[in-house]
C-alpha cells in the first residue's frame, strides 16, 4: 500500500490517502473528503504508514495535473511567503481543473462512416450527410450549421459518422505575418552578451533602443518555452501584435481579465508545449511551463510586478528561483531599472548590460523647464504655463500632436467651503474625496474606496454655495485645454474615462489615427505608447509623489517622468518636453533633463547605502487593521511587545529594530491601520526570524513591501 498527501482546493492542510497503485507526485486524483467527491493533486508521498486510518484514492487521472517541479516549487516558496503550499498550487491551475474530470474543450471532428451501409432517417440526418459529399472530414461547428447536437450523437451512434477527438481547440488568430527582422549592431553585441551570461541579466535600454527586438531574437533562439511577464496587458497591444506576427498561434497570452473558458484552454495548451512564448502579467510566473527555456521580464521597474496580496512576492523573485529551478536563462529589462537590481549587478549577483544607442538617429529630446510658483507670481493658476500654451498651440499649427501627463485623476485634489472651510471626507477612509465633473454632472470620488456621491449644491455644514478647488486633476486640464486653445481637439485616458481594456484601445487607435492632436492622461499612457507625430510632451506638474515619505519616492517620480517623456520625437522630428514644477532645483529633474540616467542612479544607491535604506537593508512591513481605533492601537502595541521581547531574548543576527506607528493612510474601507517595520540586515534574515512568530499568524506580513505607506 502507498500513501500520498493530496491537495484539495480550500482546504488548508493536506490530508493523507491510500492506493495500491504508485501514483506520480503532481498527478490529480478523486478521493472522498466529508462526504463528497471531490478533486485533488497529489503532493507528495507518504513514506511512514500512517498510525490512523486512511481512505482509498479513488481515480487517478493521467492528464492535466501540475508539474512536479512546480509542486517543488510551492513547496519551497510556501513558509518563505507566510501561506500554504496549497494557496501557491491553486494559483498554478484554473480551478475547473479541480471540479471537473476534463474542463477542456477539444477539437471534434466528423467523418461520414463509408464502411457501413447508411439509411439516413429524417431531413436533419439528410443535410447532414450531404456535407459530406465535398469533404472527408468536417469539424464539429461546422456540421453543427445544419443540425443539432443529438442528431449527431444519434447518427454516431447508429454508425453514420465517426468521431475523433484532436488536440485542444485553438483560437483563431486575427493576424499572422511571418515577419522577418533582424537586429543592428548595437542590439546584436547586447543580444551576444546575454547569451554569453550565465546569471540573470539586467538589460538597461533607453526607450527607442529596441529591446522588443532584442526579446524577440531571444524567444526565436531559445530551445524550449518563452514566459514573457509584463506590468500590464490591456495597455500594450503593440506588443502582443509583434510577437504574433513572429510566432502566430504558438503564442499565448495570460492575464487577469481572460474569460473563465479563456483560462482554461490556454493552460491546456501550454501544458501540451504547443505555445512556444506566453505572454502575461505577474501571476503567470505561477503557470507551469513544462519546456520553460527563458524568462523575460519587461519593464521590470513597474510597481504592477508585486503582488499585494498574499503570497505578496515580487515577481522578480519568483521569475529567478524558476529559473535557477528550470535552468532557464533570465532577462530584466528596463528603461529605469529598480535600484535594487541595479546594486544586484554592482556586486555581481546578476549581469548588467546597457543599450544606451537609439534605432532611430533623433537628436535628444529638449527639455524646459518651468516655474510654477513664477507662473503663479503672474497670476496664471491654470495648469497650463504660458510657456507650455504656446508650445501646444504651435504644435497643433503644424499638424503635429501633443502629450500632456498628470497623475491624478478627477478635477480637483481637494473641494473646500469657501465660507466654512469644510472639506468632504469618504465616511470610510477619511480621506478627501476628490472632485469629478464632465461638464453636466459632478461627483465626490473616494480614490481610495471608491465611494461616490453627488457633489452637495450647498456646503452640509453652513448651507454656502461657494467651493474652492485645490489641486490639478486630469479633466481640469482637459477643461483649461478646451478653454484656452480653441483649435485642440482632444482626448482624455485616466481611470474615469477606461474602464476595460477596449476602451483604451479605442483612445489609442483614435489618437493614432489624428482624431485628435492633444492626449491628456494619467500613468496608464506612460507605457508603451509609440506615435510618431508627439512632438511635445507636457508633464503638467512633475512634483506629484516626490513628497511622499517612502525611500523609493525619488525613484518612483523618476522612472515614471522617463517613461512619459519617452513618448516625445520618437522618430525622425526631435521632441520638447516641458517639465512643470513647483520645486526646480529638486536633483531628480536636473538629473531627467541632462538625461544623466547614471548619475541618478549613483545618487540614490549612496543615499541608500548612508542612510542603511534597502537594498543595503531590508523592511518587514505588517499590518494590523481593526474598525475601532483603540482595539486595532492596542493589537498592534502587544504585537510589536511580542516581537521586541523576542528579539532581546533571542538576539538573533542582523535584526536591526522594530517599530510600529499608525499607517500613513490611517484609516481606509472603515478600518484603521497601523504598521509594524522590522528591519534587518537582508530578507533572509527576517523571514528566518518573522517565520516562527505565532503572533503573526493571522496578520499581513510583507516583506520587502513595494511602499513603505
Ligand atoms: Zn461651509
Ligand atoms: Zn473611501
Ligand atoms: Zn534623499
Amino acid at each position: 500500500m502507498k500513501f500520498y498527501q493530496v491537495f484539495l482546493r480550500n482546504v488548508r492542510e493536506c490530508y493523507t490517502w491510500h492506493s495500491s497503485e504508485p501514483i506520480p507526485v503532481g498527478t490529480r486524483v478523486s478521493v472522498k473528503f466529508r462526504n463528497k467527491k471531490r478533486i485533488g493533486i497529489v503532493i507528495s508521498p507518504v513514506l511512514e504508514t500512517p498510525t490512523f486510518k486512511t481512505q482509498p484514492i479513488l481515480e487517478s487521472f493521467s492528464e492535466w495535473g501540475i508539474l512536479a517541479s512546480y509542486i517543488q516549487f510551492a513547496q519551497k516558496l510556501a513558509p518563505s511567503y507566510f501561506t500554504s503550499v496549497g494557496k501557491f498550487l491553486s494559483l498554478m491551475i484554473p480551478e475547473e481543473f479541480l471540479e471537473q474530470k476534463d474542463p477542456v474543450q477539444k477539437d471534434v471532428w466528423y467523418e461520414k462512416n463509408c464502411t457501413n451501409e447508411i439509411k439516413p432517417r429524417g431531413n436533419k440526418q439528410k443535410l447532414v450527410l450531404e456535407l459530406f459529399t465535398e469533404s472527408k472530414e468536417l469539424s464539429e461547428p461546422t456540421v453543427l450549421e445544419k443540425a443539432s447536437k443529438s442528431v449527431l450523437q444519434n447518427m454516431v451512434a447508429k454508425g453514420f459518422l465517426k468521431q475523433s477527438i484532436d488536440g485542444v481547440s485553438v483560437p483563431s488568430l486575427e493576424t499572422y505575418f511571418g515577419e522577418n527582422f533582424s537586429l543592428n549592431s548595437a542590439q546584436q553585441r547586447v543580444f551576444d552578451d546575454i547569451q554569453s551570461s550565465s546569471k540573470p541579466t539586467v538589460l538597461w535600454g533607453v526607450t527607442g533602443s529596441g529591446k522588443t527586438e532584442i526579446y524577440k531574437k531571444l524567444a526565436e533562439q531559445t530551445a524550449g518555452q518563452t514566459l514573457f511577464l509584463l506590468p500590464e496587458i490591456a495597455l500594450t497591444p503593440q506588443l502582443i501584435g509583434q510577437f504574433q506576427a513572429l510566432f502566430g498561434a504558438q503564442v499565448a497570452v495570460w492575464h487577469s481579465k481572460l474569460s473563465r473558458r479563456e483560462k482554461i484552454q490556454t493552460w491546456a495548451r501550454l501544458q501540451t508545449g504547443e505555445v512556444k512564448v506566453l505572454i502575461g502579467t505577474r501571476s503567470s510566473v505561477l503557470i507551469p511551463l513544462p519546456n520553460l527555456s527563458l524568462i523575460i521580464l519587461d519593464e521590470e521597474h513597474e510597481w504592477t510586478f508585486k503582488n499585494e496580496f498574499a503570497p505578496r512576492y515580487w515577481t522578480h523573485d519568483l521569475a529567478e528561483h524558476l529559473a535557477q529551478q528550470q535552468k532557464a536563462q533570465l532577462v530584466f529589462g528596463s528603461a529605469t531599472p529598480r535600484t535594487e537590481s541595479l546594486e544586484k549587478c554592482q556586486a555581481g549577483v546578476w549581469h548588467l548590460t546597457k543599450l544606451f544607442q537609439t534605432v532611430h538617429k533623433t537628436t535628444e529630446p529638449k527639455f524646459r523647464l518651468v516655474d510654477l510658483k513664477q507662473e503663479q507670481k503672474k497670476g496664471n493658476y491654470s495648469p497650463l504655463s504660458e510657456s507650455l500654451a504656446a508650445s501646444i498651440r504651435s504644435a497643433i499649427t503644424r499638424g503635429e500632436q501633443v502629450v500632456l501627463f498628470l497623475n491624478k485623476r478627477g478635477y480637483a485634489g481637494a473641494s473646500m467651503c469657501k465660507s466654512c472651510g469644510a472639506y468632504f471626507e469618504c465616511p470610510d477612509c477619511s480621506q478627501n474625496m476628490k472632485f469629478h465633473t464632465n461638464g453636466h454632472c459632478s461627483k465626490l470620488i473616494c480614490h481610495i474606496c471608491g465611494y461616490l456621491q453627488s457633489f452637495p449644491s450647498n456646503c452640509p455644514h453652513c448651507q454656502a454655495k461657494d467651493f474652492l478647488f485645490r489641486g490639478w486633476g486630469t479633466q481640469q486640464v482637459e477643461q483649461a485645454v478646451l478653454e484656452q486653445i480653441p483649435e485642440a481637439k482632444v482626448l482624455r485616458a485616466d481611470a474615469d474615462s477606461v474602464r476595460g481594456k477596449h476602451d483604451f484601445k479605442h483612445i489609442w487607435q483614435a489618437f493614432k489615427n489624428k482624431q485628435a492632436n492633444v492626449l491628456i492622461g494619467t500613468q496608464m499612457i506612460a507605457k508603451g505608447l509609440d506615435f510618431e507625430s508627439v512632438t511635445l510632451v507636457g508633464l503638467i506638474l512633475a512634483d506629484v509623489g516626490l513628497s511622499l515619505p517612502d525611500f523609493r519616492a525619488q525613484e518612483r517620480v523618476f522612472q515614471l517622468l522617463n517613461q512619459v517623456s519617452g513618448r516625445a520625437g520618437r522618430r525622425k522630428q526631435a521632441g520638447t518636453i516641458v517639465l512643470q514644477t513647483f520645486h526646480p532645483d529638486e536633483s531628480v529633474f536636473q538629473f531627467l533633463i541632462k538625461n544623466e540616467y547614471e548619475n541618478f542612479y549613483q545618487q540614490e544607491l549612496e543615499h541608500r547605502k548612508k542612510f542603511a535604506l534597502p537594498p543595503f537593508t531590508a523592511f518587514a512591513k505588517i499590518t494590523i487593521s481593526d474598525q475601532k481605533k483603540a482595539v486595532g492601537l492596542e493589537r498592534a502595541k502587544h504585537c510589536q511587545t511580542l516581537l521586541q521581547s523576542e528579539l532581546e531574548t533571542k538576539s538573533p543576527d542582523g535584526i536591526f529594530n522594530i517599530h510600529m506607528a499608525p499607517a500613513f493612510f490611517p484609516r481606509s474601507h472603515n478600518q484603521y491601520h497601523f504598521h509594524i517595520f522590522v528591519q534587518g540586515q537582508n530578507e533572509a534574515v527576517l523571514r528566518d526570524f518573522l517565520q516562527t512568530q505565532a503572533a503573526l499568524s493571522s496578520l499581513k506580513v510583507d516583506i520587502n513591501p513595494s511602499s513603505l505607506l
